[in-house]
């Protein structure tokens, strides 16, 4: 595979040829499948050390850990997956047969839908492509790639590592930035793949409807992390550090603002701050501990602190003596915003970034009314007992995905579908759900040679006569 620069012409080209060799060579058995898995799994493997040092760069720093763990593990946990599954997915599915044409054969044959396009963010620069390619091929698709152009060297080394083990009518990779994105999604593929904020999302599904491409839109937006009354815990301030902490909270399903009862909220700021001192010994300044991924999220994370500040709004940062240096440029301190108003900046947008905003309610039936007038959300995040509390929140709210007692391990479920609903997404990945997005169901109805349906044919009086009502 060589390089494909930016140039319109030469992207079409590239879906061309790998339309032209999808059709030439027939939709893959499962061999091939488990062997182009193979090798994306080895391939990956093989660039671990190269991998992890690439997005320490385009990041600032990240630890190998979170690399590790957030990146490399779940890639490899979901090439896994659908190697193990993808008989079963494959399988050709019997339907039922109306009585009027029984002796007939009625099933689903899923077939590859062909070329996908899959557009990336920079948060999670591996997986977030990787995964969205395992499913393509699981589904025996070839796929054609455009990370983000904020991380450039993982981007890089993804190229080049893809180009060892796959023929450019394979998988291709696409580097550049959002001139880059706008031409790659105006193309004709057979599905598009997207994975970004809900903005871009809007331009992106504008630009396939063009050429009614279907797509799956993985968007962003404000998780809301419920605590139950009395539910300060460890296992609560274990996982809410976990979610908001990890990435420095880049992450699209962090817990993005807590909802924590009044009477536990000096419970709450206390305890969350000794859980982030106890997680991160050295501070912000501890290995494990990432930086912000530009100077221009950089300076919007410090700007939300500073607008909640001059509001007059209670802001503390844990770790940090105010004023103090960072050993890493980019380096923001985990930070609390002790009830911000509603219409505050941190209030509004997506966070995405190590910031807490705590509000406080009294009953869950505020609660509900509270997340039921926002935008539904990408994940819902529940502390407290299986009551029926829990089972009204459930049941009265809508989000993408829910995740009980822990925060962000939802996605780590490769059996459960993983996409938003509303502005957080549309379409969902990860499961059988993603291998028959990248895939067309096609229904087929096969005529037996001796029943009743074969009346059906012109005049339909004799058929018609049969009919029951
Ligand atoms: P982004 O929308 O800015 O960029 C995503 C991709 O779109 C990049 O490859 C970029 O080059 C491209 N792009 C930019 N402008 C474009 C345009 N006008 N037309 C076409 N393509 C364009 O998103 P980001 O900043 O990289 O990522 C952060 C966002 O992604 C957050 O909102 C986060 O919540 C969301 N996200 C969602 C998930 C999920 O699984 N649902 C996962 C990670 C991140």
């Amino acid at each position: 595979m060589t390089q494909t620069k930016f140039d319109e012409s030469g992207m079409a080209a590239t879906l061309d040829r790998q339309r032209a060799a999808h059709l030439d060579a027939g939709p893959p058995d499962l061999a091939q499948r488990k062997d182009r898995l193979a090798r994306l799994r080895a391939v990956t493997l093989a660039h671990r050390d190269e991998l992890v040092h690439a997005i320490s760069q385009d990041f600032g720093h990240r630890s190998r850990h979170e690399t590790d763990l957030l990146e490399l593990m779940v890639v490899i946990q979901a090439i896994d997956y659908y190697r193990h599954k993808l008989h079963r997915f494959m399988r050709p599915e019997r339907r039922h047969v109306e009585p009027l044409y029984q002796g007939g054969k009625a099933w689903v044959a899923y077939q590859p839908k062909g070329v996908i396009g899959i557009m990336g963010p920079w948060n999670y620069p591996i997986s977030l492509l990787l995964i969205p390619l395992a499913t393509a091929i699981a589904a025996g698709n070839r796929a054609m790639l455009k990370p983000s152009e904020l991380t450039p060297r993982t981007s890089a080394v993804l190229q080049k590592m893809l180009a060892k083990v796959f023929g450019e009518d394979e998988i291709a990779v696409i580097l550049g930035g959002p001139e880059v994105g706008a031409a790659f999604s105006r193309l004709p593929f057979d599905h598009l793949f997207f994975t970004g904020s809900t903005s871009v999302g809007r331009k992106v599904m504008a630009a396939a409807s063009a050429n009614l491409v279907p797509l799956t839109l993985e968007l962003g937006g404000k998780s809301p992390a419920v605590v139950a009354r009395g539910q300060v815990n460890a296992r609560t301030l274990n996982a809410l550090v976990f979610g908001k902490l990890s990435n420095a909270g880049q992450t699209c399903v962090a817990p993005d603002y807590a909802l924590v009862h009044e009477d536990d909220l000096d419970h709450f700021v206390a305890d969350y701050a000794a859980t982030v001192q106890r997680s991160y010994p050295s501070g912000p300044n501890s290995n494990d501990y990432t930086a912000i991924i530009s100077d221009h999220h950089f300076a919007r994370l410090n700007g939300l602190l500073e607008d909640a500040r001059v509001g007059g709004v209670k802001v503390i940062q844990v770790g940090v003596d105010p004023g103090s240096a960072m050993a890493r440029p980019r380096t923001l301190a985990p930070a609390l915003v002790i009830q911000p108003a509603d219409d505050s900046a941190v209030m509004r947008d997506e966070i995405f970034g190590p910031i807490l905003p705590i509000r406080t309610y009294t009953t869950m039936d505020e609660v509900i009314g509270y997340l039921n007038a926002r935008p539904q959300p990408l994940a819902l995040y529940y502390f407290g007992e299986r009551d029926a509390d829990c089972e009204k929140l459930l049941q009265h709210t809508s989000s993408g995905n829910v995740g009980i007692n822990n925060t962000l391990l939802h996605v780590a479920q490769d059996d459960l579908p993983f996409g938003g609903i509303g502005q957080s997404g549309m379409g969902a990945y990860h499961g059988i759900e993603g291998f028959r997005a990248m895939s067309h169901a096609k229904g087929i109805f096969a005529q037996s040679r001796w029943n009743l349906a074969g009346m059906a044919r012109a005049p339909f009086g004799k058929l018609a006569d049969l009919a029951i009502w």
